[in-house]
């Protein structure tokens, strides 16, 4: 399988993360791509999907809890 759409959630446009959360591997926040959001996946920077959008991280608070109680920001 190509790893051509793989990327990291630190570099993800779908990675929401807590208002003034900062933007590095260790950090936690919320996946809200459409069809992974359902799960509530809380991931780090260094975590990563096939569902990968380059991009800058949204924010809400929230977004780091476990389970995460923020609501999708885009
Ligand atoms: S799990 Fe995938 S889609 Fe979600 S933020 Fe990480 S890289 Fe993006």
């Amino acid at each position: 399988m190509p790893n051509r759409n793989w990327g990291l959630c630190k570099d993800c446009k779908w990675w929401q993360l807590e208002p003034e959360a900062s933007v590095e591997s260790l950090t936690l926040g919320l996946c809200i791509e459409e069809g992974l959001q359902e799960f509530r996946l809380r991931v780090s920077g260094n975590s990563g999907c096939n569902r990968f959008m380059s991009g800058k991280p949204a924010r809400a608070k929230g977004s780091g809890e476990a389970p995460p109680t923020a609501k999708a920001v885009r």
